[in-house]
């Protein structure tokens, strides 16, 4: 058993399985800027206490689990302790950045080739260039199987939400990473932020109206020149493919002086 302190930065779009009934990927890092990932968490039957946030320090116990092999990933085994208020983003960032980008960047090219989950299957890369944001639609029912999943009663349950809904749609950025001869790439983004923006403005506006302001907000914003915008990609265990857990996008930083104010060395 070890006792962590983690700054949540990832909270995935929950996913019913037969062995946990839903669960969402969380990942964060440690003060040294290392990657954890935490499961399983069935988040939405948590009590309301544990509900962590993104950016919010928490502290639980963990244990190395025997069947995942990725060495990021830890096995919760205590409830979650929630330390701190959500981090905010003063200063263009600066305290969420000393965290998330204390390791640097890869490369997303050299994570697709050249590794495999048994060596890394979390990390933060910088695209050179976000092309387009895009989707696919895809059923909008659960299997049988995932049905029976989502509909099973526990004893310690202190939450009993309403039945997860199956987002009918797969969204995707196609970026550039900063491998000279890149080719490009398709990868899905599975963050909560991205399921939860189309549930609610379809809810209001209508279908269409809900993936245009997907789109404005994980592309337009999220991307635009005037942030400095970096993805949080993880391995899927099954498959070992990558994919795009959550956005990171502090504003880019124009002149030196405010490179200086980040380090606070103009107070
Ligand atoms: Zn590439």
């Amino acid at each position: 058993m070890e006792k962590i302190e983690l700054l949540i930065t990832v909270k995935t779009y929950p996913t019913p399985s037969t062995r946990y009934r839903e669960i969402v990927c969380t990942a964060g890092v440690k003060q040294d800027g290392s990657w954890i990932r935490l499961y399983p968490i069935d988040y939405r039957f948590k009590d309301y206490s544990q509900w962590y946030k993104k950016y919010q320090w928490i502290e639980v116990d963990v244990e190395k689990p025997k069947q995942d092999p990725r060495p990021e990933s830890y096995k919760l085994i205590s409830d979650i302790k929630i330390l701190s208020k959500i981090i905010d983003t003063k200063n263009n960032w600066a305290e969420r950045k000393k965290y998330v980008l204390a390791k640097g960047t890869k490369i997303m090219c050299w994570l697709e080739h050249n590794q495999n989950q048994n060596n890394i299957s979390l990390a933060v890369i910088k695209p050179k260039k976000v092309k387009d944001f895009v989707w696919e639609k895809t059923s909008n029912q659960w299997t049988t199987k995932q049905i029976y999943a989502l509909a099973e009663m526990r004893l310690f349950d202190k939450n009993h939400p309403s039945q997860l809904e199956k987002i009918p749609y797969k969204f995707s950025y196609i970026f550039i990473c900063e491998e000279p001869n890149c080719k490009g790439h398709k990868m899905m983004i599975e963050d909560w932020e991205v399921m939860e923006l189309f549930r609610r403005t379809r809810d209001s506006y209508g279908e269409k109206e809900g993936l245009k302001k997907v789109k404005e907000k994980f592309l337009d914003e999220i991307c635009s020149p005037k942030k400095d915008t970096y993805f949080f990609v993880g391995t899927v265990l099954q498959y070992g493919s990558w994919i795009i857990i959550g956005t990171f996008y502090p504003p880019k930083l124009q002149q030196s002086g405010e490179q200086m104010n980040l380090f606070g060395l103009n107070h």
